[in-house]
């Protein structure tokens, strides 16, 4: 179904969190209408959307009904199954495909699918059993984290194993599902590069953003990253052949491991936008949320260009610990701009929102964000 859905559409997102809010808040400002499902209420993204629906994603029969009243589906997480996915297709187009998040959900497909294709993973092996993973971390080696194949994300489901003694508490841990066991990597830097490709097969990127993690949770991103040319045009080649392999329409994520010796390895794929693209809200000509509605609806995909160095700090539940944060403070800062997501309880290691700042250079932008976040 090669459809597009020009502006006064309606799209449906599966999911409703701040990527589907985002999203939404770009492609009503562009007049479309949005319609989000998720299990919740009030949602990030409902409160912003035209129609928020609550359903579980296993029921199918919801989510035919709510395909049947849009124009296109897309999802703003992984973790809608392939089920779902097929039941949308039913009754409209599914941007990207169900086949694409297929792959993309799970990470020993995800791993696979790139190994197989000669992209440069980290050391792995997929396991299913505590002889399979002494097995695996006599071939990858120590330290190696253990990550369950299956809905993961921000780290939730990763265990580091440093003596091969631990491998037995962490099977009981994660054993009830296949997991993939991978070399710890030794890294310089994280870079993601997010990508988009429409409809009739363009395809642009945002280039190398540098990002750093805080207990598996991404804390600080900034962009351009401050890493030598060649590894930025690697990673932009690199995730522009994941679109190309994946025959994708959307927006995605790559995000990739910088070796201290210049290598890149792919760490994953996100069939979305990404929490390391928020800084294009603000950064660039097109945002990444403006992209993935030009690019589900199979418009022509907008301009990338970045007009200045930009930083993203996020903000989780934590900065709440003290009662409610200093806003004033945060927005006197110049060029600080400030997102809040809608979430009522801002619970320890929640993204509740985040604050971009643009500078005249990324040291700058990066240390005014992180001042930003500081007073409040
Ligand atoms: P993931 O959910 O797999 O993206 O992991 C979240 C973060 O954990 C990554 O961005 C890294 O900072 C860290 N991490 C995950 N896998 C590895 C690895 N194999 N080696 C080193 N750090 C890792």
């Amino acid at each position: 179904m090669n459809r597009i859905v020009p502006p006064g559409g309606t799209i449906g997102v599966l999911g409703s969190g701040q990527l589907g809010r985002m999203m939404a808040l770009a492609a009503r400002r562009m007049g479309f209408r949005v319609h989000t499902l998720s299990p919740d209420t009030d949602t990030p993204t409902g409160q912003v959307a035209d129609v928020e629906i609550a359903a579980e994603y296993e029921d199918l029969d919801a989510i035919r009904a709510f395909a049947r009243g849009v124009d296109v589906v897309t999802f703003e997480f992984e973790n809608v199954s392939a089920d779902a996915a097929d039941a949308a297709a039913e009754f409209a187009p599914v941007r990207p495909s169900g086949s694409a998040l297929h792959i993309t959900q799970q990470r020993a497909r995800e791993k696979a699918f790139l190994a197989d294709r000669g992209f440069p993973v980290p050391a792995f092996s997929r396991v299913q059993s505590l002889d399979e993973l002494a097995v695996a971390l006599g071939t990858v080696g120590l330290p190696a984290i253990v990550k369950t194949a299956a809905f993961g994300y921000d780290g939730k489901g990763q265990h580091r194993i440093t003596a091969i003694d631990q491998a037995e508490p962490v099977w009981s841990l994660v054993g009830h599902q296949t997991a993939i066991v991978e070399q710890v990597v030794d890294f310089a830097c994280e870079v993601s590069v997010i990508a988009a490709r429409g409809l009739d097969g363009e395809v642009v990127d945002y280039g190398a953003i540098e990002n750093v993690h805080v207990n598996h949770i991404l804390d600080l991103s900034v962009a351009p990253a401050r890493v030598p040319g060649q590894v930025a045009t690697e990673a932009r080649a690199l995730a522009r052949r994941v679109l190309e392999e994946l025959g994708y329409v959307g927006v995605l994520c790559v995000e990739f491991f910088v070796t201290k010796d210049h290598r890149l390895l792919v760490n994953e794929i996100a069939p979305r936008p990404h929490n390391s693209g928020h800084l294009t809200i603000e950064a660039c000509a097109t945002s990444q949320f403006e992209q993935q509605v030009r690019a589900v609806c199979g418009l022509a995909l907008g301009s990338t260009a970045q007009a200045r160095p930009a930083a993203m700090v996020n903000l989780l539940g934590e900065v709440w610990n003290d009662g409610e944060p200093d806003w004033d403070a945060a927005l006197s800062l110049p060029g600080a701009a400030l997102h809040l997501y809608g979430k009522q309880h801002p619970r320890a290691g929640r993204k509740m929102g985040h604050i971009t700042v643009v500078a005249d250079t990324v040291d700058e932008a990066a240390a005014r964000a992180l001042e930003a976040r500081a007073v409040l």
